[in-house]
Protein backbone atom coordinates (compact mmCIF):
# COMPACT_ATOMS: atom_id res chain seq x y z
CA UNK A 1 0.00 0.00 0.00
CA UNK A 2 1.51 3.70 -0.80
CA UNK A 3 2.48 5.47 2.11
CA UNK A 4 0.99 9.11 2.30
CA UNK A 5 4.50 10.64 2.22
CA UNK A 6 4.75 9.20 -1.28
CA UNK A 7 1.74 11.29 -2.35
CA UNK A 8 1.82 15.05 -3.70
CA UNK A 9 -0.04 18.35 -4.74
CA UNK A 10 2.37 18.26 -7.15
CA UNK A 11 5.77 15.88 -8.86
CA UNK A 12 7.57 18.48 -11.42
CA UNK A 13 10.10 16.45 -13.49
CA UNK A 14 13.10 19.06 -14.26
CA UNK A 15 15.20 21.45 -12.15
CA UNK A 16 15.54 24.02 -14.76
CA UNK A 17 14.18 27.46 -14.90
CA UNK A 18 11.27 26.01 -16.34
CA UNK A 19 10.36 23.57 -13.40
CA UNK A 20 11.94 25.80 -10.60
CA UNK A 21 9.63 28.99 -12.09
CA UNK A 22 6.45 26.86 -11.73
CA UNK A 23 7.50 26.04 -7.89
CA UNK A 24 7.75 29.12 -6.75
CA UNK A 25 4.24 29.98 -7.60
CA UNK A 26 2.99 26.80 -5.95
CA UNK A 27 1.39 27.82 -2.44
CA UNK A 28 3.92 26.60 0.61
CA UNK A 29 0.93 24.70 1.89
CA UNK A 30 1.07 22.09 -0.95
CA UNK A 31 2.82 19.31 -1.24
CA UNK A 32 5.23 19.67 -3.92
CA UNK A 33 8.43 17.86 -5.10
CA UNK A 34 10.77 18.37 -8.22
CA UNK A 35 12.81 15.46 -9.28
CA UNK A 36 16.38 16.23 -11.25
CA UNK A 37 18.45 13.69 -13.02
CA UNK A 38 21.27 14.61 -12.30
CA UNK A 39 22.19 17.68 -9.64
CA UNK A 40 19.92 20.68 -9.63
CA UNK A 41 22.01 22.93 -12.05
CA UNK A 42 22.91 20.52 -14.17
CA UNK A 43 20.62 21.54 -16.78
CA UNK A 44 20.24 23.72 -19.82
CA UNK A 45 18.89 26.10 -18.21
CA UNK A 46 21.88 26.81 -15.96
CA UNK A 47 24.10 27.41 -19.49
CA UNK A 48 21.76 29.78 -20.70
CA UNK A 49 24.28 32.58 -21.98
CA UNK A 50 22.63 35.27 -24.13
CA UNK A 51 19.86 36.45 -22.18
CA UNK A 52 15.69 36.34 -21.98
CA UNK A 53 13.39 38.43 -24.52
CA UNK A 54 10.58 40.79 -23.64
CA UNK A 55 9.06 43.11 -25.46
CA UNK A 56 10.49 46.48 -24.51
CA UNK A 57 7.53 48.07 -23.93
CA UNK A 58 3.58 48.39 -25.73
CA UNK A 59 4.90 49.66 -28.89
CA UNK A 60 7.34 46.42 -29.03
CA UNK A 61 4.97 43.92 -28.13
CA UNK A 62 3.54 43.62 -31.96
CA UNK A 63 6.95 43.80 -33.28
CA UNK A 64 8.12 41.50 -30.81
CA UNK A 65 5.07 38.88 -32.15
CA UNK A 66 5.72 39.67 -35.59
CA UNK A 67 9.99 38.80 -35.23
CA UNK A 68 8.56 35.53 -33.53
CA UNK A 69 6.21 34.82 -36.70
CA UNK A 70 8.91 35.60 -39.09
CA UNK A 71 11.49 33.62 -37.16
CA UNK A 72 9.37 30.31 -37.03
CA UNK A 73 8.99 31.01 -40.83
CA UNK A 74 5.18 31.89 -40.27
CA UNK A 75 4.23 27.97 -39.15
CA UNK A 76 4.05 29.72 -34.98
CA UNK A 77 0.63 29.38 -33.52
CA UNK A 78 -0.12 33.63 -33.06
CA UNK A 79 -2.27 33.22 -30.35
CA UNK A 80 0.12 31.20 -28.49
CA UNK A 81 3.14 33.66 -29.07
CA UNK A 82 0.70 36.67 -27.96
CA UNK A 83 0.20 35.10 -24.61
CA UNK A 84 4.10 34.78 -24.53
CA UNK A 85 4.92 38.40 -25.49
CA UNK A 86 2.01 39.70 -23.51
CA UNK A 87 2.55 38.06 -20.16
CA UNK A 88 6.12 37.53 -20.77
CA UNK A 89 6.08 41.67 -20.10
CA UNK A 90 4.33 40.80 -16.71
CA UNK A 91 6.09 37.69 -15.70
CA UNK A 92 9.72 39.43 -16.39
CA UNK A 93 8.67 42.84 -14.34
CA UNK A 94 7.56 40.64 -11.29
CA UNK A 95 11.19 38.93 -11.49
CA UNK A 96 12.73 42.42 -11.53
CA UNK A 97 10.28 43.03 -8.38
CA UNK A 98 11.54 39.85 -6.92
CA UNK A 99 14.74 41.42 -6.96
CA UNK A 100 16.18 39.69 -9.91
CA UNK A 101 19.48 42.23 -11.38
CA UNK A 102 19.38 41.93 -14.93
CA UNK A 103 22.37 43.88 -16.32
CA UNK A 104 22.31 47.61 -15.77
CA UNK A 105 24.45 50.98 -17.42
CA UNK A 106 25.63 53.49 -15.32
CA UNK A 107 22.61 54.97 -15.01
CA UNK A 108 20.75 52.28 -13.60
CA UNK A 109 18.75 51.62 -16.83
CA UNK A 110 18.57 47.98 -17.84
CA UNK A 111 21.22 46.94 -20.42
CA UNK A 112 19.30 45.52 -23.56
CA UNK A 113 21.04 43.24 -26.43
CA UNK A 114 20.23 42.80 -29.93
CA UNK A 115 20.21 38.78 -31.13
CA UNK A 116 19.36 37.44 -34.98
CA UNK A 117 16.35 37.79 -36.14
CA UNK A 118 15.34 40.54 -33.80
CA UNK A 119 14.37 43.63 -35.02
CA UNK A 120 15.24 45.52 -32.44
CA UNK A 121 17.71 45.09 -29.10
CA UNK A 122 15.07 43.44 -26.57
CA UNK A 123 17.69 40.84 -25.18
CA UNK A 124 17.92 41.31 -20.89
CA UNK A 125 20.67 39.63 -19.86
CA UNK A 126 22.61 39.10 -16.00
CA UNK A 127 26.26 38.64 -15.83
CA UNK A 128 27.12 39.38 -19.22
CA UNK A 129 26.76 36.14 -20.51
CA UNK A 130 25.71 33.95 -17.58
CA UNK A 131 22.20 34.71 -17.95
CA UNK A 132 20.98 30.91 -17.04
CA UNK A 133 23.22 30.43 -14.11
CA UNK A 134 21.87 33.69 -12.60
CA UNK A 135 18.25 32.96 -12.94
CA UNK A 136 19.14 29.16 -12.09
CA UNK A 137 20.61 30.03 -9.03
CA UNK A 138 18.20 32.83 -7.89
CA UNK A 139 15.03 30.12 -8.23
CA UNK A 140 16.79 27.13 -6.42
CA UNK A 141 17.73 30.09 -3.45
CA UNK A 142 14.19 30.41 -3.28
CA UNK A 143 12.46 27.21 -3.22
CA UNK A 144 10.96 25.69 -0.38
CA UNK A 145 9.51 22.97 -1.97
CA UNK A 146 11.41 19.35 -1.51
CA UNK A 147 14.09 18.83 -4.32
CA UNK A 148 15.05 14.68 -5.07
CA UNK A 149 18.15 15.39 -7.15
CA UNK A 150 20.65 11.99 -8.46
CA UNK A 151 16.97 10.41 -9.80
CA UNK A 152 15.89 9.17 -12.77
CA UNK A 153 11.95 9.28 -13.72
CA UNK A 154 11.67 5.76 -15.63
CA UNK A 155 7.70 6.04 -16.36
CA UNK A 156 4.82 8.32 -15.58
CA UNK A 157 1.70 6.60 -14.53
CA UNK A 158 -1.30 7.78 -16.47
CA UNK A 159 -4.36 6.66 -17.33
CA UNK A 160 -7.35 7.98 -19.65
CA UNK A 161 -7.08 11.40 -19.25
CA UNK A 162 -5.80 12.14 -15.47
CA UNK A 163 -2.16 11.56 -14.39
CA UNK A 164 -1.19 9.56 -11.05
CA UNK A 165 2.99 9.87 -10.51
CA UNK A 166 5.38 8.78 -12.27
CA UNK A 167 8.18 5.73 -11.26
CA UNK A 168 11.97 6.86 -10.51
CA UNK A 169 14.91 5.14 -10.55
CA UNK A 170 16.71 5.74 -6.95
CA UNK A 171 20.21 4.41 -5.82
CA UNK A 172 19.39 1.54 -7.25
CA UNK A 173 16.02 0.93 -6.51
CA UNK A 174 12.46 1.66 -8.34
CA UNK A 175 9.41 3.49 -6.37
CA UNK A 176 6.40 4.72 -7.28
CA UNK A 177 5.27 8.31 -6.28
CA UNK A 178 2.15 9.89 -7.00
CA UNK A 179 0.21 13.40 -7.49
CA UNK A 180 -2.44 15.57 -7.74
CA UNK A 181 -0.91 17.48 -10.92
CA UNK A 182 2.03 16.32 -12.56
CA UNK A 183 4.71 18.89 -14.23
CA UNK A 184 6.52 17.52 -17.30
CA UNK A 185 9.91 20.09 -17.11
CA UNK A 186 11.90 17.83 -18.49
CA UNK A 187 14.12 19.56 -21.01
CA UNK A 188 15.15 19.02 -24.38
CA UNK A 189 17.01 16.10 -26.37
CA UNK A 190 20.73 16.73 -26.70
CA UNK A 191 21.95 13.60 -25.62
CA UNK A 192 20.67 11.80 -28.86
CA UNK A 193 23.48 13.97 -31.01
CA UNK A 194 27.44 13.30 -31.43
CA UNK A 195 27.78 17.27 -31.20
CA UNK A 196 25.08 18.99 -28.92
CA UNK A 197 25.60 22.26 -26.77
CA UNK A 198 23.36 20.57 -23.77
CA UNK A 199 24.07 19.51 -20.45
CA UNK A 200 24.67 15.95 -20.12
CA UNK A 201 21.31 15.69 -18.43
CA UNK A 202 19.67 16.44 -21.42
CA UNK A 203 18.50 13.14 -22.94
CA UNK A 204 15.01 13.28 -24.12
CA UNK A 205 13.63 9.89 -22.12
CA UNK A 206 10.65 11.49 -21.15
CA UNK A 207 9.93 12.15 -24.95
CA UNK A 208 10.30 8.36 -25.36
CA UNK A 209 7.86 7.85 -22.52
CA UNK A 210 5.65 10.34 -23.78
CA UNK A 211 5.69 7.81 -26.74
CA UNK A 212 5.28 4.85 -25.59
CA UNK A 213 2.13 6.78 -23.20
CA UNK A 214 0.34 8.12 -26.64
CA UNK A 215 0.72 11.59 -25.54
CA UNK A 216 0.62 14.13 -28.41
CA UNK A 217 3.78 14.89 -29.63
CA UNK A 218 4.48 17.60 -32.84
CA UNK A 219 7.24 19.37 -34.65
CA UNK A 220 9.40 16.61 -33.40
CA UNK A 221 11.42 17.14 -36.53
CA UNK A 222 12.15 21.01 -35.96
CA UNK A 223 15.40 21.15 -34.59
CA UNK A 224 17.39 23.76 -33.94
CA UNK A 225 21.25 24.07 -34.59
CA UNK A 226 23.38 26.60 -33.53
CA UNK A 227 26.14 28.17 -35.90
CA UNK A 228 29.20 29.15 -33.44
CA UNK A 229 29.98 26.30 -31.32
CA UNK A 230 33.55 25.57 -30.32
CA UNK A 231 34.32 22.12 -30.49
CA UNK A 232 37.31 21.04 -29.17
CA UNK A 233 39.23 17.53 -29.82
CA UNK A 234 37.44 15.41 -27.27
CA UNK A 235 34.14 16.76 -28.56
CA UNK A 236 33.79 18.81 -25.78
CA UNK A 237 31.49 21.84 -26.82
CA UNK A 238 31.27 25.26 -25.81
CA UNK A 239 28.27 27.57 -27.31
CA UNK A 240 29.51 31.22 -28.58
CA UNK A 241 26.16 33.01 -27.91
CA UNK A 242 24.98 34.90 -30.51
CA UNK A 243 24.77 38.12 -28.51
CA UNK A 244 28.90 38.08 -29.52
CA UNK A 245 27.36 38.45 -33.18
CA UNK A 246 24.58 40.54 -31.68
CA UNK A 247 27.20 43.27 -30.31
CA UNK A 248 29.03 43.24 -33.51
CA UNK A 249 31.36 39.88 -34.24
CA UNK A 250 32.03 38.41 -37.39
CA UNK A 251 32.16 35.07 -39.10
CA UNK A 252 34.90 34.56 -41.65
CA UNK A 253 36.58 31.89 -43.72
CA UNK A 254 39.92 30.57 -43.61
CA UNK A 255 40.50 33.30 -46.65
CA UNK A 256 39.14 36.20 -44.11
CA UNK A 257 36.15 36.31 -46.20
CA UNK A 258 32.78 37.77 -44.31
CA UNK A 259 31.20 34.61 -46.91
CA UNK A 260 27.61 34.87 -45.07
CA UNK A 261 26.41 37.86 -47.38
CA UNK A 262 26.43 35.41 -50.23
CA UNK A 263 23.98 33.32 -48.32
CA UNK A 264 21.59 36.06 -46.90
CA UNK A 265 21.32 40.08 -46.92
CA UNK A 266 21.54 39.92 -42.78
CA UNK A 267 25.10 38.15 -42.57
CA UNK A 268 25.85 37.19 -38.77
CA UNK A 269 22.63 38.10 -38.20
CA UNK A 270 20.61 36.24 -40.46
CA UNK A 271 18.80 33.31 -38.37
CA UNK A 272 20.64 30.21 -36.68
CA UNK A 273 19.40 27.62 -39.65
CA UNK A 274 20.39 29.91 -42.70
CA UNK A 275 23.86 30.55 -40.82
CA UNK A 276 24.35 26.91 -40.19
CA UNK A 277 23.69 25.75 -43.40
CA UNK A 278 25.62 28.57 -44.99
CA UNK A 279 28.51 27.18 -42.74
CA UNK A 280 27.82 23.59 -43.82
CA UNK A 281 27.83 24.58 -47.67
CA UNK A 282 30.75 26.68 -47.85
CA UNK A 283 33.37 24.12 -47.07
CA UNK A 284 35.66 25.98 -45.95
CA UNK A 285 36.79 26.44 -42.54
CA UNK A 286 34.48 29.19 -40.65
CA UNK A 287 36.26 30.98 -37.73
CA UNK A 288 34.63 33.25 -35.31
CA UNK A 289 36.36 36.84 -35.06
CA UNK A 290 35.88 38.98 -31.90
CA UNK A 291 39.21 41.44 -33.53
CA UNK A 292 37.75 44.67 -33.34
CA UNK A 293 36.59 44.09 -29.77
CA UNK A 294 38.89 45.81 -26.85
CA UNK A 295 39.58 42.57 -24.77
CA UNK A 296 38.90 44.45 -21.28
CA UNK A 297 35.27 45.21 -23.15
CA UNK A 298 35.07 41.71 -24.61
CA UNK A 299 35.80 39.99 -21.03
CA UNK A 300 33.43 42.17 -18.97
CA UNK A 301 30.71 41.92 -21.08
CA UNK A 302 31.43 37.99 -21.98
CA UNK A 303 33.10 36.70 -19.07
CA UNK A 304 32.06 33.25 -19.27
CA UNK A 305 32.99 32.66 -22.57
CA UNK A 306 36.29 34.76 -21.92
CA UNK A 307 37.56 32.42 -19.89
CA UNK A 308 36.53 29.46 -21.41
CA UNK A 309 38.39 30.57 -24.07
CA UNK A 310 41.38 31.90 -22.44
CA UNK A 311 41.58 28.25 -20.67
CA UNK A 312 41.67 26.66 -23.58
CA UNK A 313 44.98 28.63 -25.17
CA UNK A 314 43.10 31.21 -27.53
CA UNK A 315 44.37 34.75 -27.15
CA UNK A 316 41.40 36.89 -26.58
CA UNK A 317 40.36 39.24 -29.68
CA UNK A 318 43.63 38.27 -31.52
CA UNK A 319 43.09 34.44 -32.32
CA UNK A 320 39.90 33.60 -34.51
CA UNK A 321 37.87 31.49 -33.26
CA UNK A 322 36.97 28.09 -35.08
CA UNK A 323 33.74 27.23 -35.00
CA UNK A 324 31.03 24.41 -35.86
CA UNK A 325 27.51 24.28 -35.60
CA UNK A 326 25.58 21.62 -32.63
CA UNK A 327 22.54 20.89 -32.20
CA UNK A 328 21.15 23.14 -29.95
CA UNK A 329 17.39 23.44 -29.25
CA UNK A 330 14.17 21.19 -29.62
CA UNK A 331 11.22 23.21 -31.13
CA UNK A 332 8.61 20.91 -31.13
CA UNK A 333 7.58 18.29 -28.28
CA UNK A 334 4.65 17.11 -26.38
CA UNK A 335 1.69 19.34 -27.34
CA UNK A 336 0.14 21.49 -25.23
CA UNK A 337 -3.01 24.23 -24.62
CA UNK A 338 -1.80 28.07 -23.53
CA UNK A 339 -2.31 27.08 -20.22
CA UNK A 340 0.49 24.61 -20.54
CA UNK A 341 -1.94 21.11 -20.18
CA UNK A 342 -1.18 19.10 -22.21
CA UNK A 343 -4.13 18.14 -25.09
CA UNK A 344 -6.15 15.34 -23.99
CA UNK A 345 -5.08 15.79 -20.25
CA UNK A 346 -6.63 17.06 -17.06
CA UNK A 347 -4.29 17.32 -14.36
CA UNK A 348 -1.09 16.44 -16.73
CA UNK A 349 1.19 19.74 -18.11
CA UNK A 350 4.64 19.80 -20.21
CA UNK A 351 6.31 23.51 -19.87
CA UNK A 352 9.29 24.59 -21.06
CA UNK A 353 12.05 22.95 -24.07
CA UNK A 354 9.82 19.54 -23.27
CA UNK A 355 6.66 21.32 -24.07
CA UNK A 356 5.57 22.29 -27.64
CA UNK A 357 3.14 25.43 -27.10
CA UNK A 358 3.71 26.65 -30.83
CA UNK A 359 5.24 29.56 -30.31
CA UNK A 360 7.98 28.34 -32.04
CA UNK A 361 6.99 27.73 -35.37
CA UNK A 362 9.33 25.96 -37.53
CA UNK A 363 12.39 28.22 -35.80
CA UNK A 364 12.81 29.44 -32.69
CA UNK A 365 13.75 33.00 -32.29
CA UNK A 366 16.80 33.68 -30.12
CA UNK A 367 16.42 33.93 -26.04
CA UNK A 368 12.65 33.04 -26.32
CA UNK A 369 12.70 29.87 -24.58
CA UNK A 370 13.61 31.04 -21.36
CA UNK A 371 10.69 33.31 -21.65
CA UNK A 372 8.65 30.57 -22.63
CA UNK A 373 9.81 28.43 -19.95
CA UNK A 374 8.55 30.98 -17.30
CA UNK A 375 5.38 32.04 -18.85
CA UNK A 376 3.89 28.95 -19.39
CA UNK A 377 5.39 27.45 -16.30
CA UNK A 378 3.39 30.69 -14.49
CA UNK A 379 -0.09 30.02 -16.62
CA UNK A 380 0.55 26.39 -15.30
CA UNK A 381 0.66 26.73 -12.02
CA UNK A 382 -2.59 29.03 -12.00
CA UNK A 383 -4.39 26.58 -14.12
CA UNK A 384 -3.91 24.13 -11.77
CA UNK A 385 -4.79 25.69 -8.97
CA UNK A 386 -8.37 26.61 -10.22
CA UNK A 387 -8.71 23.23 -11.14
CA UNK A 388 -11.36 21.48 -9.00
CA UNK A 389 -11.58 18.06 -11.04
CA UNK A 390 -11.62 15.48 -8.28
CA UNK A 391 -8.06 13.49 -7.56
CA UNK A 392 -8.29 9.85 -6.83
CA UNK A 393 -5.38 8.30 -5.95
CA UNK A 394 -4.67 4.83 -7.98
CA UNK A 395 -1.90 2.73 -7.01
CA UNK A 396 0.62 1.47 -10.03
CA UNK A 397 1.98 -1.87 -9.83
CA UNK A 398 5.76 -1.14 -9.43
CA UNK A 399 7.50 -2.97 -12.94
CA UNK A 400 11.58 -3.88 -12.57
CA UNK A 401 13.39 -2.42 -14.93
CA UNK A 402 16.93 -2.11 -15.82
CA UNK A 403 18.11 1.14 -16.54
CA UNK A 404 21.41 0.70 -18.26
CA UNK A 405 23.06 -2.20 -19.41
CA UNK A 406 26.24 -3.49 -20.30
CA UNK A 407 26.82 -2.52 -23.85
CA UNK A 408 24.33 0.52 -24.09
CA UNK A 409 27.39 3.04 -24.29
CA UNK A 410 28.68 1.41 -28.01
CA UNK A 411 25.30 1.37 -29.14
CA UNK A 412 24.54 4.87 -27.94
CA UNK A 413 27.43 6.00 -30.08
CA UNK A 414 26.07 4.41 -32.60
CA UNK A 415 22.77 6.64 -32.33
CA UNK A 416 24.32 9.73 -31.91
CA UNK A 417 26.46 9.48 -34.98
CA UNK A 418 23.36 8.25 -36.82
CA UNK A 419 21.18 11.08 -35.91
CA UNK A 420 24.40 14.04 -36.65
CA UNK A 421 24.81 12.91 -40.03
CA UNK A 422 21.37 12.36 -41.13
CA UNK A 423 19.34 14.36 -39.03
CA UNK A 424 20.74 17.59 -38.64
CA UNK A 425 21.09 20.47 -41.01
CA UNK A 426 20.00 18.60 -44.12
CA UNK A 427 18.04 15.96 -44.34
CA UNK A 428 17.23 13.58 -47.29
CA UNK A 429 14.02 11.16 -47.29
CA UNK A 430 16.32 8.13 -48.35
CA UNK A 431 19.06 7.91 -45.85
CA UNK A 432 16.53 9.45 -43.09
CA UNK A 433 14.68 5.99 -44.23
CA UNK A 434 17.85 3.70 -43.41
CA UNK A 435 18.88 5.55 -40.20
CA UNK A 436 15.17 4.71 -38.96
CA UNK A 437 14.95 0.98 -40.34
CA UNK A 438 18.73 1.17 -38.24
CA UNK A 439 16.99 2.85 -35.13
CA UNK A 440 14.01 -0.11 -35.08
CA UNK A 441 16.69 -2.54 -34.94
CA UNK A 442 18.72 -1.23 -32.15
CA UNK A 443 15.34 -1.18 -30.09
CA UNK A 444 15.18 -4.37 -30.50
CA UNK A 445 18.72 -5.22 -28.84
CA UNK A 446 19.23 -6.18 -25.15
CA UNK A 447 19.69 -2.78 -24.02
CA UNK A 448 18.42 -0.58 -20.72
CA UNK A 449 15.34 1.61 -20.50
CA UNK A 450 17.04 4.70 -20.87
CA UNK A 451 18.66 4.39 -24.49
CA UNK A 452 15.48 2.78 -25.48
CA UNK A 453 13.65 5.96 -24.53
CA UNK A 454 16.18 7.58 -26.68
CA UNK A 455 15.92 5.09 -29.29
CA UNK A 456 12.00 5.51 -29.20
CA UNK A 457 12.62 9.78 -29.37
CA UNK A 458 15.08 9.40 -31.95
CA UNK A 459 12.92 7.22 -34.16
CA UNK A 460 9.56 9.73 -33.63
CA UNK A 461 12.20 12.82 -34.99
CA UNK A 462 13.13 10.80 -37.83
CA UNK A 463 9.54 9.56 -38.56
CA UNK A 464 8.17 13.45 -38.39
CA UNK A 465 10.72 14.31 -41.06
CA UNK A 466 10.62 11.94 -43.23
CA UNK A 467 7.25 12.46 -43.28
CA UNK A 468 7.62 16.51 -43.85
CA UNK A 469 8.82 16.68 -47.64
CA UNK A 470 8.30 20.70 -47.19
CA UNK A 471 11.66 22.49 -46.19
CA UNK A 472 10.87 24.96 -43.12
CA UNK A 473 12.52 27.00 -40.69
CA UNK A 474 15.32 24.33 -39.35
CA UNK A 475 13.43 21.23 -41.35
CA UNK A 476 15.72 21.48 -44.85
CA UNK A 477 14.94 18.90 -47.17
CA UNK A 478 17.59 18.71 -49.64
CA UNK A 479 15.83 16.16 -52.27
CA UNK A 480 12.29 17.53 -52.83
C1 LIG B 1 24.44 26.45 -23.97
C2 LIG B 1 23.01 26.94 -24.07
C3 LIG B 1 22.76 28.30 -24.13
C4 LIG B 1 21.44 28.77 -24.20
N1 LIG B 1 21.21 30.12 -24.18
C5 LIG B 1 19.92 30.56 -24.15
C6 LIG B 1 19.63 31.94 -24.01
O1 LIG B 1 20.53 32.76 -23.89
N2 LIG B 1 18.32 32.32 -23.99
C7 LIG B 1 17.29 31.44 -24.11
O2 LIG B 1 16.13 31.85 -24.09
N3 LIG B 1 17.54 30.13 -24.24
C8 LIG B 1 18.82 29.66 -24.24
N4 LIG B 1 19.06 28.33 -24.36
C9 LIG B 1 17.92 27.39 -24.33
C10 LIG B 1 17.38 27.34 -22.90
O3 LIG B 1 18.45 27.37 -22.00
C11 LIG B 1 16.56 26.09 -22.65
O4 LIG B 1 15.61 25.92 -23.66
C12 LIG B 1 15.82 26.22 -21.33
O5 LIG B 1 16.73 26.54 -20.31
C13 LIG B 1 15.12 24.92 -21.01
O6 LIG B 1 14.68 24.98 -19.69
P1 LIG B 1 13.89 23.77 -19.08
O7 LIG B 1 13.64 24.12 -17.66
O8 LIG B 1 12.75 23.43 -19.95
O9 LIG B 1 14.89 22.51 -19.19
P2 LIG B 1 16.36 22.34 -18.62
O10 LIG B 1 16.90 23.58 -18.06
O11 LIG B 1 17.15 21.68 -19.67
O12 LIG B 1 16.14 21.33 -17.39
C14 LIG B 1 15.66 20.04 -17.58
C15 LIG B 1 15.61 19.32 -16.24
O13 LIG B 1 14.97 18.06 -16.41
C16 LIG B 1 15.71 17.04 -15.75
N5 LIG B 1 15.45 15.74 -16.38
C17 LIG B 1 15.59 15.39 -17.68
N6 LIG B 1 15.25 14.10 -17.85
C18 LIG B 1 14.87 13.62 -16.64
C19 LIG B 1 14.45 12.36 -16.16
N7 LIG B 1 14.30 11.30 -16.96
N8 LIG B 1 14.20 12.24 -14.84
C20 LIG B 1 14.34 13.28 -13.98
N9 LIG B 1 14.73 14.51 -14.38
C21 LIG B 1 15.00 14.67 -15.70
C22 LIG B 1 17.14 17.50 -15.87
O14 LIG B 1 17.94 16.86 -14.91
C23 LIG B 1 16.96 19.02 -15.62
O15 LIG B 1 16.88 19.25 -14.24
C24 LIG B 1 20.37 27.84 -24.28
C25 LIG B 1 20.64 26.48 -24.26
C26 LIG B 1 21.93 26.02 -24.14
C27 LIG B 1 22.19 24.56 -24.10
Amino acid sequence: MKKNRDIYDYIIVGAGIAGLYASLQIPEDKRALIIAKDKPWESNSFYAQGGISVARDNNDVELHIQDTLVAGAYSGDREAISVMVSHGVEVVNRLIDMGLQFDRDRDGELLYTKEGAHSTARILHLGGDATGRYMHSFFLNRNRHEILDDTSVVDILVDGESAHGVSIYKDGEMRNLYCRNLILASGGIGDIYKLNTNARSISGEIHGIAIEKGLPLQDMEMLQFHPTVVVMKDNETSLLSEAIRGEGATIVDEDGERFLFQYDERGELASRDIVSRAILNHKKRAYLSISHFEKEWFQKRFPTISKFLEGRGFKLTEDLIPISPAFHYSVGGIETDNNGLVKGYKNLYAIGEVASTGVHGANRLASNSLLEAIVFGDLAIKHSLSNEEPFEVREYPLIERELYKDGDDEVKKELQNLMWIYASIERRGETLQKALQRVREMMVMDIGRSLKLQLLTASEILSSAIKNRESKGVHFRVDV
